[in-house]
């Protein structure tokens, strides 16, 4: 039986059984999955209905795994795309638009064209016509202040912030290994 690569992902739970991260969502391969279990580094939580088998065994791809050692989060969170706008909450630092990713863009505070670089502390989230109106002027000459000043947000920052934004497709096995750990409403 062939099974594609990219199907039946198993989502990765760190050994306290909270993902391992959020963004991007740990998820492995089944293939790096069933080697995982096969050389005893995780626990199966969960199981989808598709089996492999082989002569000399059968197995259920794991839809939930849980690492057996605690891994320590990642101190610096990447510098991309998708994180400036968890950071930023997927909304128009200047005038407070929330959008989804396709609608928003970057702006950087000192403009590239006098020396701005591409920093946590020089780009924000804006929505295009913000970012139009200041065109190449200083944030301030142009007299438009983000509303959180940029910063380079810590691993845990941007995890509390992408609780907030799950992702689109979710297996049933994940979702509540994604919300259990979720801040509950008060009622
Ligand atoms: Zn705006």
């Amino acid at each position: 039986m062939t099974v594609a690569i990219n199907a039946w992902p198993a989502l990765v739970l760190n050994a306290d059984f909270r993902p391992l991260s959020y963004f991007p969502l740990s998820l492995w391969s089944w293939h790096d999955t069933i080697k995982a279990v096969v050389t005893n580094r995780v626990n199966v939580v969960s199981v989808y209905d598709q089996e492999i088998r082989s002569p000399s065994f059968s197995l259920h791809l794991p839809s939930v795994i849980s690492l057996k050692n605690y891994i320590m989060a990642q101190r610096r969170p990447a510098f991309t795309r998708f994180n400036v706008f968890l950071r930023d909450r997927f909304a128009c630092q200047y005038c407070g638009a929330a959008l989804p990713a396709h609608e928003l863009t970057f702006d950087h505070l000192i403009p590239r064209s006098r020396g701005g670089r591409t920093t946590w502390q020089n780009v924000v989230a804006a929505c295009a016509p913000c970012n139009l109106r200041k065109g190449g002027r200083l944030a301030h000459a142009a007299g438009m202040t983000p509303k959180r000043a940029p910063v380079q947000p810590t691993a845990h920052q941007l995890q509390e912030s992408g609780r907030q934004f799950p992702p689109n497709f979710l297996h049933e096995s994940w979702r509540d290994f994604l919300y259990w750990d979720a801040e509950l409403d008060p009622l």
